[in-house]
């Protein structure tokens, strides 16, 4: 029989083991798990809509209507006038002609990908894309060039240089280890000089960024029929799924040729009725991109008085850059225990030698949270630094 014991243990050799809490009752600003509340910065709920009782009862409503599977793919018989509605409800919302909605982000870039480019093509990726951007890209069969994170240069020469017949660049809007934007406006630029598609991925920036919370694009009045957006719905929509909207032409592609699309069962079209209602708060209720304005600034200005590294992230991703996995794993013990539940972030998610604690926001915070976590933060600062430099 296969042994994966050794390996499992390397894992706990490198810091690198990961494991599961619990969680008992709906996300927000506090969580139970192991008997205790803490007080959470792990979640990507940024607009605090993830146990809104508005969501909750369309979602009752929807299972009420349409039971709660789909029963088939959307292809055969799975589609239903939920999701019908849902998507011209998301092409207007990011002010697209058409968008598909995908069971989930993972998923939809694992499709959208080989879609577009196959052997014979070029994947221009940004080293610190998403995980399912890189798969996606490993499945399409075409060559990749990983340019330098945010290289607009780099990207530039790799394209000037590419007789490649189909080209696809692609990067996170918002890197989600990060929180940092991409430059989106030269990317769309480049895209346009050399042919290429633009996939947008904009987990962490749709509902958050632009007017209405419509996302990357309106932040940065983007418009390109090279551009394919890609936003998912589990993060600032509070719900789950993700879609990709674009030109007809391109959405009617994806809807024969994205695999992760056809062959898959459709999404409960009782997550559709609960996502209209979400859609709806999103962009009816700016106080909640007001709020998360707010403590981002409140939190940084605490923040920058520590000793570590701080990115310049305008979001509600903020990552504290500790460099070594034990010492990032034991901050989040030590703020654990004070009853703070922020996540350390390790290798393969974050390059070696970046470990992180990776604090987010949410509306659903208010600012003696944020306080709080940074007076723990300011305790546990100075311990730190001895730590490291006794190593
Ligand atoms: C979370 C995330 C995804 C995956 O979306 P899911 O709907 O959770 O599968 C894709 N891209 C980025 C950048 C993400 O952060």
């Amino acid at each position: 029989m296969p042994d994966l014991g050794p390996q499992l243990r390397e894992l706990d050799a490198q810091g690198l083991r990961r494991w599961r809490r619990s969680v008992e009752g709906p996300q927000g600003a506090f969580l139970d798990a192991d008997g205790r509340r803490y007080l959470s910065f792990c979640s990507n709920d940024y607009l605090g809509l993830a146990n809104h009782p508005a969501i909750a009862a369309a979602a009752k409503r929807g299972a009420d209507e349409y039971g709660v599977g789909a029963g088939a793919a959307a292809l055969v018989c799975g589609h239903t006038r939920a999701h019908e509605a849902l998507e011209a409800r998301l092409a207007e919302f990011v002010r697209l002609p058409r968008a598909l909605y995908f069971s989930t982000g993972y998923m939809a870039n694992l499709g959208i990908v080989p879609a577009l480019v196959g052997r014979g093509g070029t994947v221009f990726s940004d080293a610190l894309n998403h995980a399912c951007l890189i798969d996606g890209a490993r499945l399409s069969r075409a060559d990749i060039r990983v340019y330098p994170h945010r290289d607009v240069g780099a990207l530039a020469r790799l394209l000037a240089e590419s007789t490649s017949p189909a080209k696809l660049v692609m990067s996170d809007a918002v890197f989600s280890m990060d929180g940092e934007l991409a430059p989106l406006p030269e990317l769309a630029a480049l895209c346009d000089r050399y042919d290429a598609w633009l996939l947008i991925d904009d987990a962490h920036g749709f509902g958050v960024l632009g007017e209405g919370g419509r996302g990357a694009l309106a932040h940065f009045g983007l418009a390109s029929p090279r551009i394919v957006y890609m936003g998912t719905l589990g993060k600032a929509a509070g719900v789950f799924g993700a879609f990709v909207a674009g030109t007809s032409e391109l959405v009617e592609w994806l809807l024969q040729r994205a695999r992760t699309y056809v062959f898959t069962t459709d999404s409960p079209p009782m997550l559709a009725t609960a996502l209209m209602a979400s859609l709806e708060l999103v962009e009816r209720e700016a106080w909640r991109r007001e709020r998360l304005g707010a403590l981002i600034a409140q939190l940084r200005a605490g923040l920058t008085r520590l000793p570590w590294r701080l990115p310049g992230s305008p979001t509600p991703i903020q990552p504290l850059i500790v460099g070594d996995n034990q010492t990032a794993v034991t901050l989040m013990e030590r703020l654990r225990a004070r009853g703070i539940w922020v996540p350390a972030i390790r290798p393969p998610t974050v390059p070696e030698g970046t470990a992180r604690l990776r604090i987010s926001l949410s509306a659903a915070h208010a600012p003696p949270d944020v306080e709080r976590l940074l007076e723990a933060l300011a305790e546990l600062a100075p311990a730190q630094r001895q730590h490291l430099e006794h190593r």
